[in-house]
């Protein structure tokens, strides 16, 4: 499942994260994912739970944030939401156009709990 793979990608880039600043675990992640990225929710949900038990995340809140699509058509320069990609430009027709937003698929932020936290 591509979605698996992602999250699989969030963990190991969580995990890294966490190595570096002496973290035992994620208390809060939140991830930024486009309207384009190709990511459908429920799957994502449900690779997030297969995905997660023994990791740094099992643990961990997840916060996600969509971000609409956007783009700018390359011909008037109108910039228009998109609900998929290669969208016509709604005030001249024209195809070539440039996603500005939309494709997203990142770590915002990791609230990491530190290993002397995690002691006491
Ligand atoms: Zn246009």
């Amino acid at each position: 499942m591509h979605e698996l793979s992602i999250v699989l990608s969030i963990v190991d880039a969580a995990e890294e994260q966490a190595r570096k600043h002496g973290a035992a675990a994620v208390e809060r992640i939140d991830l930024e994912i486009g309207a384009l990225a190709g990511i459908e929710p429920d799957a994502l949900a449900f690779a997030w739970e297969a995905g997660l038990p023994g990791t740094i995340l099992a643990n961990a809140e997840r916060h996600i944030h969509y971000i609409p699509g956007r783009a700018r058509c390359m011909d008037c320069g109108c910039q228009f939401d998109v609900q998929q990609l290669y969208e016509a430009c709604p005030q001249c027709g024209n195809y070539f156009t440039d996603l500005l937003q939309g494709r997203e698929l990142k770590i915002k932020s990791l609230t990491l709990t530190t290993a002397e936290e995690v002691i006491s």
